[in-house]
């Protein structure tokens, strides 16, 4: 497999640049990121042949606070990335995902992006979720 990801994509926030925070992971959170990559984002980025733009990749705990993230969510520790394919729906990209790959979670973000995790320290559990917008 030959890697076209880089690590900024999943680091850069526009967020942490405007609220002067050093978003920069750790030297184990780094190695989460690059397991997320391997097994997860560059797969579909090879699969849909088309932009696979990251909106979330790594938080560090005050990033993770400013956007409300969830207090144990896996963005800290690096195994997570929301996300979109360009030119692809949700859930054709999900659809794929779920037959394709090993992935924690799975998560249709109210029909905005797609949020997965991979956990290269522990258990994989292939959980999808479906968020809706509160009505
Ligand atoms: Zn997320």
């Amino acid at each position: 497999m030959k890697l076209n990801f880089k690590m900024s994509e999943l680091i850069y926030s526009k967020t942490a640049l405007k609220n002067q925070i050093y978003n920069m992971p750790r030297l184990d959170e780094l190695d989460n990121l690059l397991e997320l990559i391997i097994n997860v984002l560059q797969p579909i980025r090879d699969q849909f042949k088309s932009e696979v733009i990251i909106n979330s990749g790594y938080r560090n705990q005050k990033l993770n606070t400013l956007v409300k993230g969830a207090k144990n969510s896996q963005h800290l520790k690096g195994q997570a990335a929301d996300f979109t394919v360009k030119n692809h729906t949700i859930e054709e990209v999900i659809d794929w995902i779920k037959e394709n790959l090993v992935f924690d979670q799975l998560i249709n973000e109210y029909d905005k992006w797609i949020h997965v995790s991979y956990n290269s320290r522990g258990i994989n559990r292939k959980e999808v979720l479906y968020l809706k917008t509160k009505k």
